[in-house]
């Protein structure tokens, strides 16, 4: 990036995440000084006072680039995402919510009312005698209150608008964010993309991994807190359910290289579409037996399947939701 360049204008949106991806852009360190020679930033609420009226006002296609961290949970959510798709050129999906449903998308296993039975009345630290539940419209003595409807299911950014791109992870890595970036602001990516990633491509975790895979047959399975792993050997072939051979590269294998299994932040590798059905497949040839009854047994021992398997995608499965 150079000076000469005519200065971007970047836009970051918070929408339902936990807020990691604000911070991972916050990541890139000393290199926001080089972006605020390249760029304005002209909407980030979670660092300065944007108000959104101050986006509906900016002319359309005023945000050169915008990323749109989180999925869309409430309606706020999906009117934020049409209202930046029409003021920004090049409209990021940024991180594993907004591409893949994320975290936020394991509760499309509930409907409204499950959650709202689990976060206000059924559970063991919930003090909520009069069983108040967040209503859309509220009368108050003040006038008339309208929060943002509460959606059934979590759904993506792409559900919703045209995304150009896509930067995967939970977070994404600074490394990797700055490369986009650099990347956009040097003109040497179209900023109107159909969806492509960047970031990262379309290998898989155990193409990155340093870990051997040494043809070890799983005999149990194991939490990553249950044993000490070699730590040379694939954690898979050592009972430790790792999502590698389903899962997009791009992190350069910074779980496995601590000694924990590979989540699938990444989101789904290459041809893979559903991580759920790419896991089953991969361990199924893996455990060491023929009997099926033995196999039942083993493989009940995967705690929490879906949450396992789905912890970053189930929103782009062909599960999707409960239904
Ligand atoms: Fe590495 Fe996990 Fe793949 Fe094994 S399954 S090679 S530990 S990424």
């Amino acid at each position: 990036m150079s000076e000469a360049t005519p200065k971007l204008k970047v836009g970051m949106y918070w929408a339902a995440s936990c807020g990691g991806c604000d911070i991972s852009l916050l990541e890139i360190g000393p290199r926001l000084i080089d972006l605020i020679q390249v760029a304005d930033v002209v909407f980030w609420p979670c660092a300065a006072d944007f108000k959104y009226q101050h986006v509906a006002d900016y002319p359309d296609g005023h945000i050169d680039v915008c990323f749109y961290n989180g999925s869309i949970r409430t309606s706020e959510q999906e009117e934020l995402a049409r209202l930046l798709r029409k003021k920004a050129k090049c409209l990021v999906a940024y991180g594993s919510c907004a591409g893949d449903g994320g975290i936020p998308a394991l509760a499309n296993l509930k409907d409204t009312k499950g959650i709202f039975d689990a976060s206000y009345h059924n559970n063991p630290s919930i003090d909520n005698p009069d069983g108040v539940e967040p209503q859309h419209i509220v009368e108050t003595e003040f006038g008339q209150l309208e929060i943002p409807v509460f959606y059934d299911q979590v759904i993506r950014l792409k559900d919703v608008v045209q995304v150009d791109y896509e930067i995967p992870g939970c977070p994404p890595q600074a490394d990797q964010v700055w490369k986009v970036i650099g990347l956009v602001a040097s003109g040497a990516v179209p900023l109107r993309n159909a969806a492509l990633r960047v970031g990262c491509d379309d290998k898989s975790i155990c193409d990155e991994c340093h870990r051997e895979k040494r043809n070890t047959r799983i005999t149990a399975f194991h939490r990553p807190h249950e044993i000490i792993p070699d730590p040379d050997h694939c954690l898979l072939e050592q009972g430790v359910v790792c999502l590698g051979p389903a899962t997009r590269s791009g992190c350069g294998g910074l779980c496995t290289k601590a000694g924990l299994p590979c989540r699938g932040c990444y989101g789904p590798a290459g041809k893979v579409v559903d991580m759920g059905t790419a896991m089953i497949s991969a361990i199924g040839s893996l455990i060491d037996t023929e009997d099926e009854e033995v196999a039942r047994k083993l493989v009940a021992q995967i705690a929490d399947p879906t949450g396992t398997f789905y912890r970053f995608s189930l929103g782009s499965s062909h599960l999707k939701a409960r239904k």
